[in-house]
């Protein structure tokens, strides 16, 4: 690892406190470097996660580690490598050993990066073996639960009238919750006063406490909020309304249809990293995507896993190709790039 992402982790161990360790199988502990394919794995695997601890990557994450460390027989540690919209975490794991021993959960964002910085140090596709898709999960747009307008419509409406006070909450520049917040924008043809967190699972602390108007997030981070009553709900940014939340109406049928977007979820390897890791690696992922205990736990939180010819590099790398041109039109559009 390199002294950036020491000092990352460092900075998220400092701030919530420890590392999780997830499952106790076996394996010798340590991580880091080496390895040998034909022993793989025999020590402890780092997933790195590019956003927040207890936002919404994280949770999926967590979820699916623990039934593959069954699956491997290894220890899965789960690190937060936060900072400039999931980029940072998505760097440290293009630079790391090509081992097996360092695995990305990324999203969306994957694709999205290159159409927005200028120096970006990755390329998405060149940069990783792809090891499968893991899940495609809604997003959701809440505000706090004082904030006044009532329904998506009035949402818009209030926006254009007060766009120089409302705040537009996001996991940084190319994140999900910065996308939707963009597509939100220009179907309503404002521009906001947005405020970048490192992940959404801080936002919505902000946001239940009232610190932020509003924001985008996937069902993963926001279904227990919606149902508790802790924010506002407004819609469900996909084509059908999420069984978890019946009530909550579609974009399409809240009157912003061209506001579509769904958080697609995948994990990565280093270039290099030998293709039978990368197949131990799918193979445990499609283990846990069957396992009935991830299964009820993504259902509760408004998603599913995706079918298990998904869940391989091949699936993996035509999504991401298709949506690096998908997201690099819009964002082309939209005129948006980071600084
Ligand atoms: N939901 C976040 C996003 O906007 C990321 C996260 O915190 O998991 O991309």
């Amino acid at each position: 690892m390199t002294t950036t992402r020491h000092r990352a982790v460092a900075r998220m161990i400092a701030v919530i406190g420890a590392v999780s360790l997830l499952a106790a199988c076996s394996g010798n502990g340590g991580g880091g470097t080496g390895g040998d394919a034909g022993n793989y794995p025999d020590q402890n695997i780092t997933f790195v996660v590019p956003f927040s601890a207890g936002g919404p990557t994280d949770t999926v994450t967590r979820m699916i580690a623990e039934p593959m460390a069954a699956k491997l027989g290894a220890k899965i540690v789960v690190q937060n490598v936060e900072g400039a919209g999931g980029t940072v975490g998505a760097g440290e794991v293009a630079r790391a050993e090509a081992d097996g021993y360092t695995v990305l959960m990324h999203h969306i964002g994957m694709s999205t990066a290159p159409a927005l910085y200028k120096n970006l140090g990755y390329k998405p596709l060149e940069d990783f073996e792809m090891v499968g898709l893991v899940t495609e999960v809604p997003m959701t747009i809440v505000a706090r639960k004082d904030f006044p307008p009532a329904t998506l419509q009035d949402l818009v409406t209030h926006v254009k009238a007060n766009a120089n006070k409302v705040t537009l909450a996001n996991a940084g520049i190319g994140a999900a919750s910065h996308l939707c917040g963009l597509l939100f924008q220009s179907a309503a043809g404002v521009k906001l006063q947005e405020v970048p967190y490192e992940g959404t699972g801080p936002a919505l602390t902000d946001l239940v406490g009232g610190q932020v108007d509003f924001m985008c997030d996937q069902t993963t981070n926001t279904s227990g909020q919606i149902s508790g009553g802790k924010v506002k709900a407004y819609a469900v940014t996909t084509p059908e309304r999420v069984k978890s939340l019946p009530d909550l109406p579609t974009t399409a049928e809240a009157g912003l249809p061209q506001l579509q977007v769904s958080v697609w979820h995948g994990l990565y390897a280093p270039k290099g990293t030998p293709q039978d890791v990368v197949q131990k690696l799918s193979e445990a992922l499609k283990a846990a995507l069957a396992d009935q205990a991830v299964i009820d736990q993504m259902a509760k939180l408004g998603t599913a896993p995706v079918p298990a010819e998904d869940a391989t590099p091949q699936a993996h790398r035509t999504k991401l190709e298709e949506q690096l041109g998908t997201w690099a039109k819009i964002i082309a559009d939209a005129g948006v790039e980071a600084s």
